[in-house]
């Protein structure tokens, strides 16, 4: 170890060559004597968005606490607080000494958007637009409701709101308010590409056009890149201490930290880089047929909503991507392959046995994870499992924990656990990367990987995080229509198609980092898009 962790290096081997420049000097702040502290504080700037990107547990919240005048920050000495005169002092000549004047004399508003948008419904009662209303301070609410989809939901109980439409509304909640700063954690939890999109620019927009600060943490690299106008990384030791760093462009911040290695602050953070594909990926040939499926369709009620899909074959040892927007009928059609309901035409009783990972994990019984997965598979504890799904997804130190009381990430690592170690023909993961860091969806994607590869399994993934899809796929399923009204699904088909035709649907393409090949979202309009456009091309370098 570096001589700071307290346990296990979490970046599996850093290699610390010098002790970072940030830990000789006094933390921010500083819980206690032995407890966890934080190093740099992010430097929100009038009209930008300032992104965040880093890990669970590095301090954020602490930062953003700061930021808003609700935590006096200690610079270290916890035992007697040096108060904010001494606090401005220590900062001036930085980026920040003129807002920490002002959080100093009380001039500072926020509007704050929680990460875990499943709890609203706990704190609330009551509907959509009693919600929103309370909020409206800019008188923005009609257009963030237009542009937010929200309109169908504004009667409906907060209590019966899907994840998505949570999110929505806490988003038009939070910049529906009139402060000086906006403090967004996540924006993209169960929002599809088309909505993360439009979240990205309309907090683009406030920050331009009504010259606010946005601070923003963002887990989906290609959102982060889209949104944001300077980046911190954050990094250290999750629940021991955390270093934010000067701003980067965001460019740079976001290709270092795929890289592994923080240049300024010559700091390797993984041992590896994080690499895509330039040119669509192996050609899909591999795997005999697992199964074929027939055409089907389903409908729910009086036809409010119908899918039709169109028969194909899924094959041995492949990790099919499904994509499209919410409410098109991906669960519904999860749910006619693991036999959950029944298709008005077409028989889908495929004889398999599905483990299947539903979008919404709801496991909070009174048991202790380890307990829980031990129920699960007999393999659990043993040297293979270790190595292939607690170390990956991070299990080890929340194995005592009981289930009630895990974050959503750490719900979310278990869940995905506990449908790889069911024993089973097809594995079936509705969105995954929902509540991991960057480095978690990495681990992720490569425990699910490894998963198929070796223990000849099929997986299917639905997901919205187009690097993760990238990332994680062989083949991708798309399906398209309207949302909420009717929904059809095409066969599978080969990486390059399928992000053809599943980005043609939402005009958007992408172009190629020159650095490190990371594909990045194109603005609208712009000479690249329009050829790209053209030439049919949304994804892969022809
Ligand atoms: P993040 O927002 O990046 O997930 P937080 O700022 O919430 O991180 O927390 C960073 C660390 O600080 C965690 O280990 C947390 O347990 C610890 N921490 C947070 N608040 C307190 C507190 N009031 N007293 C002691 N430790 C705290
Ligand atoms: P996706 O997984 O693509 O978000 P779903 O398959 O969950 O989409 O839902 C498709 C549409 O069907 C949505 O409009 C949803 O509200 C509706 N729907 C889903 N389940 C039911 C049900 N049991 N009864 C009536 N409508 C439903």
């Amino acid at each position: 170890t570096c001589g700071i962790c307290v346990e296990k290096c979490p970046f599996d081997a850093i290699e610390i060559i010098n002790l970072p420049e940030e830990l000789q000097d006094d933390p921010a702040h500083r819980y206690g004597e032995n407890a966890f502290s934080l190093y740099g504080l992010p430097a929100p700037q009038e009209g930008q968005v300032t992104g965040i990107l880093g890990p669970n547990g590095i301090g954020k919240t602490t930062a953003v606490r700061i930021l808003a005048g609700e935590l006096e920050p200690n610079l270290g000495r916890h035992e007697e607080s040096p108060g904010w005169d001494e606090v401005l002092e220590a900062y001036r000549g930085t980026e920040l000494q003129d807002y920490i004047a002002d959080v100093r004399d009380g001039d500072v508003t926020i509007a704050r958007k929680p990460q875990y948008v499943d709890q609203i419904p706990n704190s609330f009662d009551g509907n959509t637009r009693e919600l929103l209303e309370q909020t409206d301070e800019r008188g923005a609410l009609d257009e963030l409701v237009e542009r937010l989809s929200i309109g169908p939901v504004m009667e409906q109980s907060i209590d019966d709101l899907s994840g998505g439409e949570l999110q929505r509304v806490a988003i038009a909640a939070t910049l529906a308010r009139d402060t000086d700063f906006y403090f967004l954690d996540e924006i993209t939890p169960y929002l599809d590409i088309g909505q993360r999109v439009t979240a990205a620019r309309l907090i683009r927009e406030l920050a331009e056009e009504e010259n606010r600060s946005m601070l923003v943490i963002e887990h989906d690299l290609a959102i982060l890149d889209l949104l944001a106008d300077t980046l911190h990384v954050a990094y250290g030791e999750p629940g021991a201490y955390g270093v934010i760093t000067a701003p980067k462009s965001v460019r740079n911040g976001i290709n270092e930290y795929l890289s592994g290695y923080l240049d300024n602050e010559n700091m390797r953070i993984r041992p590896n880089p994080i690499e895509f594909e330039e040119h669509a990926p192996r050609a899909a040939t591999r795997g005999d047929t697992l199964v074929e499926y027939p055409d089907l369709t389903k409908s729910y009620g009086d036809g409010e909503f119908s899918l039709e899909v169109e028969g194909g074959e899924i094959r041995e040892n492949e990790v099919l991507g499904i994509v499209g927007p919410n409410g098109i009928g991906k669960s519904t059609f999860a749910k006619l392959l693991t036999g959950n309901l029944e298709p008005d035409e077409g028989d889908a009783d495929l004889d398999l046995d599905i483990s299947y990972k539903p979008q919404y994990v709801t496991i909070d019984q009174h048991m202790r994870v380890d307990a829980f997965l031990s129920s699960i598979t007999d393999q659990f504890g043993s040297s293979y499992w270790n190595t292939e799904i607690a170390q990956p997804l991070q299990l080890e130190r929340i194995m005592e924990q009981n289930l009630s009381d895990l974050s959503g990430g750490e719900r979310q690592r278990v869940a995905i656990a506990a449908c790889l170690s069911e024993s089973a023909d097809l594995y079936l993961l509705d969105e995954p990367s929902a509540h991991l860091d960057v480095e978690q969806r990495v681990q992720a994607t490569k425990a699910i990987r490894r998963y198929a590869e070796q223990q000849d399994a099929t997986v299917m993934v639905i997901d919205h995080d187009i690097y993760m899809i990238d990332l994680l796929a062989d083949r991708l399923m798309v399906f398209d229509g309207e949302p909420a009204v009717q929904g059809r699904a095409g066969q599978p088909q080969p990486m390059r198609d399928g992000m053809n035709e599943f980005l043609a649907n939402l005009e958007v393409t992408f172009r190629r980092d020159e650095r490190t090949s990371r594909p990045r979202i194109n603005k609208p309009e712009s000479q690249l898009d329009k050829q790209q456009k053209q030439n049919g091309e949304y994804y892969y370098a022809p």
